[in-house]
């Protein structure tokens, strides 16, 4: 099995990440992530986190959440421009755990088949908001298995630039 990757990002980030999420309650926030290169889900490296860039929740819920089109492409070109590359999607769950939900795991089959994408969760539930890391389950031959949770290293510092 060997061990999963390390995400590494700032507090400040992680801060930011979670007034994302409260600035549009009672629906769910979404965006792009940014990093310096994609996910190696194979290699131990740790897996840098640059960015988030906020994407209109096309759905407009408290417990789905849609990238919208012209704004995903508008939030990869910002991530692009800024030399990063998007290596996975934010989402919040307003009143939930920072844990993938069916909808979630359904949803990522469409959006990213290949599961060649980092999913990082924000939960705004109770008193103790929190940001958790995922992979999703790439889709067959293995449906049907769990997401795996990712360890999240914070650390400060400017961490575009090693
Ligand atoms: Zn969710």
């Amino acid at each position: 099995m060997g061990g999963s990757p390390t995400i590494v990002m700032t507090p400040t980030l992680r801060n930011m990440a979670m007034a994302m999420g409260r600035s549009v309650l009672p629906a769910e926030v979404c965006g792009l992530v940014a990093g310096p290169r994609l996910p190696q889900w194979d290699q131990e490296a740790p897996i840098v986190v640059s960015g988030i860039v906020r994407v209109r929740n096309a759905a407009r819920s408290p417990t789905r959440f849609a990238l919208d089109g012209k704004g995903m492409m508008n939030a990869e070109a910002r991530i692009v421009d800024g030399g990063d590359e998007v290596i996975g999607v934010m989402h919040s769950h307003p009143v939930s755990a920072a844990v993938p939900s069916a909808t979630d795991l359904a949803d990522a089959l469409v959006y990213d088949p290949d599961a060649v994408w980092l999913q990082l969760i924000v939960s705004l539930q109770g008193f103790a908001p929190n940001l958790r890391a995922w992979r999703f389950p790439p889709s067959p031959p293995v449906s049907g298995a769990d997401p795996t949770e990712l360890a999240i290293d914070l650390i400060d510092g400017d961490l575009r630039s090693p």
